[in-house]
C-alpha cells in the first residue's frame, strides 16, 4: 500500500537558514502520526511543504499519491490543514463559518454536509453562535469542523490543542482517533506528552532534523537511556545539583521524586551514589517519553553549538 505521506530528502531555507534539513518521512494510510520537537525546529514549516502551501528548496515525494511538487493541488484539496490561530471569523456564526468554507471549497449539498459536521463535532445546539463568543476548547472544534469539512484523505494539524483545557482535548483526540479509524491519515505536532503518547508513532525534529522515528516505545528502547527515580523528603530539589554530575543528561522533578537519566550506567551509578542513603530511596525505572525528549533536546542543542 502506497504510504499518505512519502516524502524524501526535503529541504527548505528561509534567508540563508536550514530550517529543514533533508527530512525524509513516511506515513501508512489510516495512522496518526505526532509531530514533536522544540519550537522553531521546522514542524510547521514541514506540514506546510507536505500539503502545498510551501514548495521545498530540494527533495521530492507523494501526498496521497500526488507529486508534492507538480500536483500540490490536488492534495490542497484532499487535505484539512488547521493552523495554530484560529483563523475562522468571530463574527460569523458557527454554521455561517461552516457555510462559507463549504463555498470555498465549492462542496455540493452544502447544508447537509455542515449540518452533518455540526452533528459529528456536538456543536449543533450552538450552531447560531458567533464564533468570536467561543471559549478556546469549543473554537478549536469548530476549527477542526472547518478543517474536515471537505472530508480530506490526510489532516495535518498544527498544535491544535495549544492552550485547550484537558477535557476538551481529550475529545478532540477522541475525535482524532474516529476520524483515523475511517482511514483519515493524521499527522499532528503537539508538545504534549499524553497527547504524543495517543499517537500510533512519532516522529522527533530538532534543528529541522528528524532524530527519532517510531512507536513511542520503539522511540524510548531507541534511546539507551537509564533513568533511576529517587524518592525521600525533598529529593525533587535536588535537581539542579545531580543534574551537574558528570554522567547525569538530566535530572528533573516527577511531582515528589526525582528522575536521574544517562547512557552510561557506572557513571550513573556514580553521580546518584552521594545521596544513597537511609532518607532517599533508588530504583531503575523505564524512562518515560518525557525523559527520552529531554535527552534529546539537549542532545540536538549540543550539536548545533
Ligand atoms: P516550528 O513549527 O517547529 O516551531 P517553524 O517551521 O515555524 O518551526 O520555524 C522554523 C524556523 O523557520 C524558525 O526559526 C522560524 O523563525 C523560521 N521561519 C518559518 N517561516 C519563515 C518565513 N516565512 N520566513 C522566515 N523565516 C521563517
Amino acid at each position: 500500500m502506497t504510504p499518505a505521506i512519502d516524502v524524501s530528502g526535503l529541504n527548505k531555507s528561509f534567508a540563508g537558514k536550514h530550517v529543514v534539513q533533508d527530512l525524509s518521512i513516511q506515513v501508512a494510510e489510516g495512522r496518526i502520526c505526532g509531530f514533536l520537537g522544540p519550537n522553531g525546529s521546522g514542524k510547521t514549516t514541514t506540514l506546510r511543504m507536505l500539503c502545498g502551501l510551501l514548495t521545498p528548496d530540494s527533495g521530492a515525494g507523494s501526498c496521497l499519491g500526488y507529486d508534492i511538487i507538480r500536483q500540490a493541488g490536488e492534495i490542497k484539496l484532499r487535505t484539512g490543514y488547521m493552523t495554530q490561530r484560529f483563523s475562522l471569523y468571530e463574527d460569523l456564526t458557527l454554521r455561517e463559518n461552516l457555510q462559507f468554507m463549504a463555498r470555498v471549497h465549492g462542496l455540493d449539498h452544502r447544508d447537509r454536509r455542515v449540518s452533518e459536521t455540526l452533528e459529528r463535532l456536538g456543536l449543533s445546539a450552538r450552531r447560531d453562535q458567533l464564533a468570536g463568543s467561543l471559549s478556546g476548547g469549543w473554537k478549536q472544534r469548530l476549527a477542526l469542523a472547518a478543517a474536515t469539512l471537505h472530508e480530506p484523505r490526510l489532516l495535518l494539524l498544527d498544535e491544535p490543542t495549544a492552550g485547550v483545557d484537558p477535557k476538551a482535548r481529550r475529545t478532540f483526540w477522541d475525535e482524532i482517533h474516529a476520524l483515523s479509524a475511517q482511514g483519515l491519515t493524521v499527522l499532528v505536532s503537539t508538545h504534549y506528552m499524553d497527547e504524543a503518547e495517543r499517537c500510533h508513532e512519532i516522529a522527533y525534529i530538532s534543528y529541522g532534523r528528524l532524530i527519532a522515528r517510531g512507536t513511542a516505545e520503539e522511540v524510548v528502547a531507541g534511546s539507551n537511556l537509564i533513568t533511576f527515580r529517587g524518592e525521600g523528603p525533598g529529593i525533587d530539589r535536588l535537581a539542579g545539583e545531580v543534574a551537574r554530575r558528570p554522567g547525569v543528561l538530566t535530572a528533573a522533578p516527577f511531582g515528589a521524586a526525582l528522575h536521574v537519566s544517562g547512557t552510561d550506567r557506572a557513571a550513573l551509578e556514580a553521580a546518584i551514589a552521594p545521596w544513597r542513603c537511609d532518607a532517599y530511596r533508588w530504583t531503575e525505572v523505564a524512562p518515560t517519553l518525557e525523559d527520552v525528549f529531554i535527552q534529546l533536546m539537549s542532545g540536538a542543542q549540543d550539536n548545533y553549538q
